[in-house]
Parts: C-alpha cells; sequence; structure tokens
C-alpha cells in the first residue's frame, strides 16, 4: 500500500516517511527484537558522563523524529540535532537545563531533512549566541526547501482526505480497512502537528563547512566530519576520539535502514570510511544505539549485493537503462536474497518488515539505478 503523497522515493521521504512504534528498551544489541522502525514513547541513555541519547516518539501524524544527542563540556554544550516538532525540542532544552547549567553554544545539523532540524528555532530562542552549524551543501537544501515544505505541510491532510473518498491509495490499490483508520489518525495528527508549524520561524544555520570542523567544549572534544555523499548531499557525522563515540545521522538508522533516495554507491564508501573510525558506541540518525560496527557492515553489504545486481542487469540489455527502471527492478529482487536481507534487518516484525519492503529497498534500487546508469 502507498499512502505517501509525492513523486519520488526522495520526495515522500522528505514529506513523510514510515516509521516508528515502540524503542522499549535503552541500549539494545544488534538485531534487538525491540528495536523498530516506529518510536511511540520519550527514552534517554546516558552514553558516557555528561552526554546523553535521546529518542523521541513519532509525531501525531506518524512522521519519525530523529535522535538528539546532547554532549556537555566543562564549557560548553552541543546538541546534535534537533528533532522534528519545536514542543520535543522544548522538552529537551528543559531536560538539558537540569542536565546542566552550561549554555548550548553548538548546534549541528547531520543533514536538511526536516526530522533534524524543525526544533532550531526552539534552541536558538533559549540560547543566545547560539551557533547552528551543517554542511554547505545541507545549509543550501535547508534554504530551498523547508520554505516550501513548510507552506505546504497542510496539504498532506488534503491528500489523505482524497484518498479517503475515493477509496484508492496513491498507487491506485482500493484501501483496506486498516488504510482507511492510518490515513484518518494521519489526518487528525497532521491537524495537531500545522497547529506547531504554523508559528514556525525557521532558523538557519550560521556556520558552514566542508570537510571538518573540530570543536572544544572545554576538555571534550568533537570532531565534526563530511566523509563523502550518502544519505543526503551534505551528511555531517561527529565523533568523540577519547570517548569513541560515533554520531551518524542518517546515514545509519536501525532496525531498518532509511534508504529511500540519496546516493547508495557513494554511500558505501562513506560508511567505509566512518567504519575506520575507532569507534565503540554508534548512535544512528534513528532508533537504538548501537555498540560495534556490525550493523554498518551489514548495512555496506546490503548496498553491495544491491548495486552488483543493478550493474548486471544494466549489462544485459543495450536498450538504455533509464527506460528499464522497472524491469531492472524486478531482476534485482529476484537476484538478491531479499528474504534474508529482510530478515537480517527487520527481523519477524511485520512493520518493520513492511518498512524494508516499501520503502528501504524500493528506495534503494531507485536511487542506485538512479546513481549507476550515466556511467
Ligand atoms: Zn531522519
Amino acid at each position: 500500500m502507498s499512502l505517501w503523497p509525492g513523486n519520488s522515493f526522495a520526495e515522500r521521504r522528505d514529506l513523510s516517511l514510515r516509521g516508528m512504534i515502540l524503542a522499549l528498551s535503552l541500549i539494545t544489541p544488534l538485531r534487538s527484537p525491540a528495536d523498530s522502525v516506529h518510536t511511540q514513547q520519550r527514552t534517554v541513555t546516558q552514553l558516557a558522563e555528561g552526554i546523553y541519547e535521546i529518542r523521541h516518539p513519532d509525531a501525531p501524524d506518524k512522521f519519525p523524529q530523529g535522535n538528539t544527542v546532547v554532549i556537555i563540556g566543562d564549557a560548553a554544550v552541543l546538541v546534535v540535532d534537533s528533532c522534528f516538532l519545536p514542543s520535543s525540542a522544548r522538552q529537551d532544552i528543559a531536560q538539558i537545563r537540569q542536565w546542566t547549567d552550561k549554555p548550548v553554544r553548538y548546534l549541528l545539523n547531520t543533514h536538511h531533512h526536516i526530522d533534524h532540524n524543525f526544533g532550531n528555532a526552539a534552541y536558538a530562542a533559549a540560547f543566545p549566541g547560539l551557533t547552528i552549524i551543517a554542511h554547505t551543501e545541507s545549509a543550501k537544501l535547508m534554504a530551498l526547501r523547508h520554505p516550501s515544505f513548510l507552506s505546504q505541510y497542510p496539504q498532506r491532510a488534503v491528500g489523505f482526505r482524497k484518498m479517503l473518498e475515493t477509496g484508492k491509495d496513491l498507487d491506485g490499490a482500493s484501501l483496506t480497512d486498516v488504510d482507511r483508520q492510518e490515513l484518518k489518525e494521519r489526518i487528525a495528527g497532521t491537524d495537531a502537528v500545522w497547529a506547531e508549524f504554523r508559528e514556525l520561524k525557521r532558523k538557519a544555520p550560521n556556520l558552514t563547512f566542508d570537510h571538518e570542523l573540530d570543536l572544544d567544549l572545554g576538555n571534550r572534544e568533537v570532531q565534526l566530519k563530511y566523509l563523502g555523499r550518502g544519505n543526503t548531499v551534505g551528511d555531517a557525522i561527529a565523533y568523540l576520539p577519547k570517548e569513541k563515540i560515533l554520531i551518524t545521522g542518517d546515514l545509519v538508522d536501525h532496525p531498518v535502514p532509511y534508504l529511500g533516495g540519496g546516493f547508495p554507491v557513494e554511500q558505501v564508501a562513506t560508511l567505509k570510511r566512518m567504519a575506520e573510525l575507532d569507534a565503540e558506541t554508534i548512535v544512528p540518525g534513528h532508533g537504538d544505539v548501537l555498540h560495534g560496527k556490525a550493523y554498518v557492515q551489514q548495512e555496506i553489504d546490503l548496498l553491495e549485493a544491491v548495486i552488483v545486481a543493478i550493474n548486471q542487469e544494466i549489462a544485459q540489455s543495450i536498450v538504455p537503462p533509464r527506460r528499464r527502471l522497472d524491469e531492472i527492478k524486478k531482476a534485482v529482487e529476484q537476484n538478491v536474497d531479499v528474504k534474508g536481507w529482510r530478515q537480517k534487518f527487520a527481523g519477524d516484525d511485520p512493520e518493520n518488515q513492511n518498512f524494508f519492503d516499501t520503502f528501504s529497498l524500493p528506495g534503494l534500487i531507485e536511487a542506485a539505478h538512479a546513481e549507476l546508469w550515466p556511467r
């Protein structure tokens, strides 16, 4: 079923994103049965002395919210990602003030997707003098895309109401009773979110970087790095060498990667560079905190398997690959071990499996095809 508005995976991802339910345990190992693409409750995990990860429940319209990481130094605080809802960001700020009286001096936006940065204005209001940092390309996309996203936001509910009226989803398939109920919940939730966004004053990054930016928070070093394209054109990560903590943004998401767009061919190299860093704790953009690099390697393996299969199909015919996307997609889904990959990422959870089948895998194939066919 396809309930999301938008003309491409990239747009669907920007405008919507399936995701969420639970996340009941705080620190979980690879393939934890408790982790899910849905998040129902707010959880806080201490990663080290003065370093915390906050996971947020999905917004009322079922939009997933990115993780936030709070890093407290002797002189200042760095926050990585301000999540989606201003109300959630304000809740985080109240929590930070319980942890420390140091000011939040820096806020990093790992990338331009709004589920990681629509809380920016809440931080700017709470901490005068705040510096908001992003990769140069991410800052450009935020300036280009966010205004229209905000103005168009109420149209999401219009699209959902149209589906209810016609009884058909975006692909023309008939709605089930479960689909109808979900659409009604999303319509109600969209109204609730719009009540927050109507007054939103967007706050753009005021410091950009291209390759690396080191921050000294006072006896606490944080390295901000751009390791190459992947999830977007401007993914930034944060790395704490002493604490061996790596904060990845959506280059890594658990338990199922968000692969509905981006640059998966380049992402392989980016993830390999990331895996060279000496890190033991990995905080993904969504999902549970990870220990060790096994999950990152699993994501690399999936990307490489699909890219090999697409290249093989591209070579099968002299007809230009851009005219054969559907054919190539079907062949790739037959030639890679979809069942095995689904099991590795989604386990037995039907919602995780649905996310893998309807978002991650087709999005990966479409994006990798787009990257490969001109070469
Ligand atoms: Zn995200």
